[in-house]
Formats: C-alpha cells, structure tokens, sequence
C-alpha cells in the first residue's frame, strides 16, 4: 500500500496527527497489527524535504529512531541540522542527514548504505518505516536533487535486504509523471521483479511521452556535494552512531566491583556534563566526563539485554508482543504497569523540550 502526501508541507502540530493516522488508517487496512507490538521502529525518511514532524513527534524516545536525508540551507521546512540529535531519553535517536544540491546516485549512497548499515547493526529495529518521497528525484518541480530512479530505488532495495519488516510510504513528489514512474519501479524492488524499461500501453501512456519508458536520466546539473563535505557528514553520523552502544540489543560489560562501584556513586549528583543547558543539540565534549549509572541500573539492564538477546536468538521472531517484552522485565507485574511510567516519562521529556524551545 503507499500512502502518498508530503509529510513535510505540514505544521508539526497536524504532523503527529496526521502520522498517527497514516499508520492506523495501514493497520487498519492491512495485516500489519506487528507494528503496535514491537519494541523499536526506525522511521527513514528520503523525500528531498527534511522529516520534521515525524522526528519532532518522537524527539525524546528511544523507542522510535528517525533518519532523515534531505536538502538543508535556505530550503523549505528549514530545520534538520546534523547537530539535531534527540533530546533526553531520545538523544542520538534522531539523525539527520544534511545535503546540497545536484547530488547524485553515487554521492548519496555512499552515505545512505554506510549510515543505515550502521543503524541497523546497532538500533535492530523489529519494523522500518521508509518514507520514500519522490521530491528527491532528478528533474522535480521542487526539488534540487540529481538522483535516478533507479538511485532512488536503491534505498528500498537496501532497506528490504535486512528482511525486517518493511511500510512503504510515499511522500512528496511534483513532477507526476516521475512520481509514478519511481513508485511503480520501487513497487517491483519490494516484491523482487523486475520490469522492463518500455513501458506496455495503458490509459495514461501519452503522458509518458516522447520515450514511453520507466527510467529517466538524470540532469548534467553540477553537485554541490564535495567528496570532503560527505566524508564528514558520514563520520559525524558514525560517531554518534557509535555513541549507542548501550541500545538493549548489545551486550553489557561485566559488573565493576563494588569498591569501585561505591567510588562512581559519589559522583551521582553531578547532573549529565554531556548537556548544554541551553540548547537541545550535541555540544563537543568528549573531553567531559559521562554520566555513571548505579549499580541496580547495571543489573536490571543487563537482565533487560539478557531477556531481548532471547527474542532475538529465538529466530529474529519480529512478532514478539510488546507486552510479553514488557513482562519479561518486571515478573508478575502486569504490562501496563510498566507502560504507563514510560509514557508518563516520555509526556514529561515532551513538556520540559517545549518549555526548553519557547526559552
Ligand atoms: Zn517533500
């Protein structure tokens, strides 16, 4: 199913809404009730605009990891900085990926498959969302991008070689002709067809004209993306990538003894050194010291990593209840119990980002 509108043309406010009702209105439609019930869902977003609602919506979550690629700098919707990472229990949970005009097959994926590997490796999503918006196409109405369909497309191919379940969605696109070319072709790449490139008559041939093929080719336009500029956008999303290695799927490093346990608890008072308090982004400060974590904490995450090693270990099994997670982590406590916190936590780390921002 592709559900087509472009996210980005939305304010955040109707973007929360209108995401949640993408994805019931597919729930609904479809045999996709997994979705509610796993416990990571990694949202890529390829459309040229930047994801801002979808990541805005899920800032200040672990649950929910948001990439986006797209056009940054005196473009439409403005935000999506590489320094916007997430915030509170969320930070390093959003990426974004900033690019310049005229970039090409090559240029992008020598980013997208590098980053995405990465944050599949380390996030293990149980189901992805790739929003494949076709604004991002060579020769759009809006967009500034030089990318082929077949580029394009190589996003969905690469996403859907994990063999994680996979939601399609559309997105924007304004040069319709292109927009149908691309879904139809990226279509085929999801159910493993391929299709010819002449295009068989049907009641929309002329618009197709004068080629009456699939594929287009790309524009000679120049590409602003210098191989320097890709190199440290990728080794700036690696290294905070690999600042998630405490994400439940990887293991947990043997507890310390308690002598030097007792000596890190004398530094619990010191608030997280990584925050500037005033502003929501990453600051440079691998200099600084980390927070510690008690030794409870060590204990009862490294039983939550126990437990989800099992899940996975179990034959990846995708359609493991979220509830049943759940229980796993407080025995005989009922799953809501444990929900409900979470949510309470989350609306707070909502408010106080809200409150942060309007300072
Ligand atoms: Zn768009």
């Amino acid at each position: 199913m592709w559900v087509t509108r472009d996210i980005a043309f939305y304010n955040s406010v109707n973007v929360n809404f209108f995401v949640s009702n993408i994805l019931s209105e597919v729930v609904y439609h479809s045999n996709l009730h997994s979705l509610y019930h796993v416990q990571r869902v990694l949202y890529v977003d390829i459309d040229i605009h930047h994801g801002d609602g979808v990541e805005e919506a899920f800032y200040t979550t672990d649950r929910v990891m948001t990439v986006s690629f797209h056009k940054f700098g005196d473009y439409f919707p403005g935000t999506g900085d590489i320094r916007d990472i997430g915030y509170g229990k969320g930070k390093y949970y959003s990426l974004n990926v900033p690019l310049d005009d005229g970039i090409d097959d090559e240029s992008y994926q020598s980013l997208f498959k590098p980053i995405m590997g990465k944050v599949m490796e380390i996030f293990r999503p149980g189901a992805v969302v790739l929003q494949c918006g076709a604004d991002s196409l060579s020769g759009d109405r809006l967009g500034c991008f030089n990318l082929s369909i077949k580029g394009h497309a190589e996003c969905v191919r690469y996403m859907r070689s994990f063999n994680v379940p996979l939601l399609l969605l559309g997105g924007g696109g304004y040069t319709i002709r292109n927009v149908a070319r691309c879904w139809c072709y990226e279509t085929s790449v999801a159910l493993g067809i391929e299709l010819d490139d002449k295009m068989p008559q049907h009641e929309y041939y002329e618009y197709f004209g004068p080629d009456y093929t699939l594929h287009v080719a790309p524009s000679n336009m120049e590409n602003k993306n210098s191989r320097h500029l890709l190199d440290e956008i990728r080794a700036k999303l690696l290294d905070n990538l690999s600042r998630l290695q405490h994400a439940p799927s990887v293991p947990f490093q043997e507890r310390p003894p308690d002598a030097e346990l007792h000596e890190r608890d004398e530094d619990q008072d010191g608030r997280d050194e990584r925050w500037d308090p005033d502003s929501d982004r990453e600051v440079d400060d691998d200099s600084k010291p980390r927070r510690r974590v008690k030794s409870e904490c060590v204990e009862a995450e490294h039983k939550d990593a126990e437990s989800y090693h099992k899940h996975l270990d179990c034959g990846r099994d995708f359609h493991t209840p979220f509830k049943e997670i759940a229980c796993s982590k407080v025995s005989g406590v009922d799953s809501m119990a444990v929900d409900e916190p979470c949510i309470k936590e989350e609306q707070d780390n909502l408010k106080e980002l809200s409150d942060h921002r309007s300072r």
